[in-house]
């Protein structure tokens, strides 16, 4: 290539990333407003809130489904297979690529009228909800089941129409692949629970329902928080909501939420250390990705995998109880003061099979994923009506789980995602729990001692080996890119099921 031509790469690469800039200055612009209202805003901001976020939304999609941006990746091919895969370049230009390709196959009318049917979607949900009735929520979930499945038809698919809606969260992944990894998981959960099950007598978690102040559940929250890295002062918040999430708008500014239960402890602690293992994937995104699309995880399951990382594999072990069970003393001597760490390892590792997926353990939360994914693969291959819904939802978790939920708000109506769109988000879930095993068992593997480190309340060498070998890349690899590089394989539950099946089998003496 002559000077002049590279010169003219160059500018054209330039123009390109000016573009993607001021697209993630709007994205963030929009992200800040939504922190701002789910923690902040009186509901009387609801209505000039939805405004302001869908004339953000529109400029930033218009900018980036712009002639230009098209015409600036066709002029930059040549250039980005000249460049080595991994560089950034390389990487920000397919990464474009790929998010260009989703967001121009999407005709314009089918956005509108997905955004508009699950406005609608939302409200007939709340309604069923309050009644009782899935039957008020079925012509709406319908709706929702055509326009996504339009939606797949229109992003294109190899075998299935979830696999086109499951690429868009999970590169790469599609649902045949899926059905396998949920086929092994299901060999070994279900008997394992119900062999939990016969033994439930011998855990119990009485140490952690007890009435515990909420402020000073907070100040322990954070406590654990910064002790596992995650930078709470001068690059990240926390606030209450009801929904608990974590967003980030660059690496140096990463917030999480939480909610409290004064009847318990669960939920404020482990539910912070979950939300602060996302935040640390955020805060340790390379600076340079900001104002690119690498400024992102490899995928929602990858960004799941950090957060169950730290909730579970760290929060829920001996190792992290030995340090932490001194600093929860000194908050709550009341109700901890006589506690053991054994006793409160079991507590925080209890298996109780149950109707509600956020509130499920360790060893029963797959299944209840498996369940949604089976239903929404058999919907979409027409051979399940959405008014048949709630039959085939109770009748999977009285196969699996060995209960029948008593009526459809703690059933089939629970999660709020099929009222955005009916496929390809719950498979993210499970993704992250078997990836953050076999990440976790690579980091020990190459770091030995780290549990003794833990159990000094240092969780250093684990967080810099996150960095180093995931967070530092950003959304630059596909998620089973990313864990054969940094496992030597890709997603597989093998580490994950071993793990899970020694824990328990020690805790309930199987
Ligand atoms: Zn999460």
């Amino acid at each position: 290539m002559g000077q002049e031509e590279e010169e003219a790469v160059r500018g054209k690469l330039e123009q390109l990333k000016q573009v993607l800039a001021e697209v993630e200055d709007l994205e963030m612009a929009t992200a800040v407003l939504y922190w701002d209202q789910q923690t902040q805003m009186p509901r009387g901001g609801a209505a000039a809130r939805a405004d302001q976020v869908t004339t953000l939304r529109r400029l930033a999609h218009e900018k980036f489904t712009s002639p230009e941006v098209g015409e600036l990746l066709d002029a930059l091919a040549d250039h980005e297979r000249a460049l080595p895969y991994d560089s950034d370049d390389a990487s920000i230009l397919r990464v474009t690529r790929r998010e260009y390709s989703h967001a121009t196959k999407l005709p314009r009318d089918l956005v509108v009228e997905m955004s508009r049917a699950a406005a609608e979607a939302y409200h007939k949900w709340v309604d069923a909800r309050q009644a009782k009735d899935f039957g008020i929520f079925v012509s709406s979930l319908e709706r929702i089941v055509t326009l996504s499945r339009e939606k797949a038809q229109a992003l294109g698919y190899e075998n299935e129409p979830l696999d086109a809606l499951i690429d868009l969260s999970e590169p790469g992944f599609g649902a045949a692949e899926l059905d396998r990894l949920f086929a092994e998981l299901r060999e070994t959960l279900v008997p394992l629970a119900k062999a939990i099950g016969e033994r439930s007598d011998r855990v119990s978690d009485a140490l952690f329902r007890q009435r515990f102040d909420v402020e000073k559940q907070l100040e322990m929250g954070r406590a654990a928080v910064r002790a596992i890295g995650f930078n709470l002062d001068d690059r990240g918040r926390q606030a209450l909501s009801v929904h608990p999430f974590s967003i980030s708008f660059t690496p140096d500014d990463t917030r999480i939420t939480t909610r409290v239960n004064e009847q318990w402890l669960g939920p404020s602690l482990f539910g912070l250390l979950h939300e602060a293992g996302h935040g640390t994937y955020m805060q340790g995104i390379p600076v340079r990705y900001r104002r690119t699309p690498l400024h992102n995880g490899a995928s929602s399951g990858l960004h799941e995998s950090q957060s169950r990382l730290w909730e579970n594999y760290v929060g829920r072990s001996r190792a992290f109880w030995r340090f932490f069970l001194p600093v929860a003393k000194a908050f709550f001597p009341g109700q901890l003061g006589r506690a053991t760490v054994d006793e409160v390892y079991a507590a925080a590792n209890i298996v109780k099979p149950s109707l509600i997926r956020v509130e499920a353990d360790e060893v029963t939360y797959n299944l209840h994923i498996m369940i949604r994914f089976e239903l929404e693969r058999e919907v979409f291959a027409g051979r399940l009506a959405v008014a048949d819904l709630p039959a085939a939802w109770n009748a999977k978790f009285q196969a699996y789980l060995g209960i029948t939920p008593p009526d459809d708000l703690v059933g089939v109506l629970q999660d709020i995602h099929w009222t955005q769109s009916f496929g390809g988000s719950f498979q993210s879930y499970t993704i992250g729990n078997v990836a953050s095993v076999a990440l976790c068992r690579r980091a020990l593997a190459d770091h030995l001692g780290m549990e003794d480190e833990w159990a000094k309340g240092d969780f250093s060498g684990l967080l810099t080996w996150m960095q180093d070998n995931v967070h530092a890349h950003g959304a630059k690899y596909k998620p089973n890119e990313l864990l054969l590089k940094v496992t030597g394989e890709e997603l597989t539950p093998r580490p994950y099921l071993e793990h899970i099946k020694a824990k328990y089998t020690e805790i309930y003496r199987l």
